[in-house]
């Protein structure tokens, strides 16, 4: 049996489906992947960027950083990949677990979403537990916090732990039922389990 009458055939079988998303299902989206390097970005490294050694050196430089990424997610939409996700809540129970940062999955109308590196259009203070939405541009950066501390996006960075509650409800939805790695699109499935 060919990979997709097996995908097909599981998809219509399960109750529940799992799918696991990274920076490739919004590439398609015009928004480059992580590594990529664009612009005058090109001459800073993002991997040391995206680091809390970065932000704590030069915090200004970070967040001119996130705020470019963030504008251009925000400029982007989402693509048949997202919506194919997404309509699935029509027919099934359906868990997006993904690393991306864009809010895209969200955007298409997908429901039930755990982000597992945090989100770009989310801020929270460095110090106290304050989190929020980022509705508006900022005023200047680094940002602040009511209580006069930095804000930084939330995100994972490198380094940094992922969220234990998310992590634990992503095993817990990825170990039970039908898991897809959904790479680009429904026309590249890399690799499914059928656990
Ligand atoms: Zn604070």
């Amino acid at each position: 049996m060919k990979m997709f009458d097996i995908v097909s055939q599981k998809l219509n079988d399960s109750r529940k489906i799992v799918f696991v998303t990274g920076a490739g299902i919004s590439q398609e989206s015009g928004i480059p992947t992580f590594r990529g390097k664009d612009g005058h970005w090109r001459k800073h490294d993002p991997m040391r960027l995206a680091s809390i050694d970065a932000f704590y050196d030069d915090p200004k430089l970070v967040w001119e950083w996130y705020e470019d990424r963030r504008k251009n997610i925000l400029a982007a939409k989402p693509n048949e990949g997202h919506f194919a996700i997404s309509n699935m809540e029509k027919f099934r129970d359906v868990v997006v677990l993904t690393q991306n940062i864009d809010g895209l999955h969200q955007r298409s109308g997908s429901t039930n979403v755990l982000e597992l590196h945090g989100s770009i259009i989310r801020i929270k203070c460095t110090v106290c537990n304050f989190t929020a939405n980022i509705t508006k541009n900022f005023e200047s950066l680094p940002p602040k916090c009511g209580c006069g501390n930095m804000l930084r996006p939330d995100v994972v960075w490198f380094g940094e732990a992922l969220s234990q509650d998310i992590w634990k409800n992503a095993i817990k939805e990825a170990s039970c039922c039908f898991t897809c790695e959904y790479i680009t699109t429904l026309r590249k499935t890399k690799r499914c389990n059928f656990d």
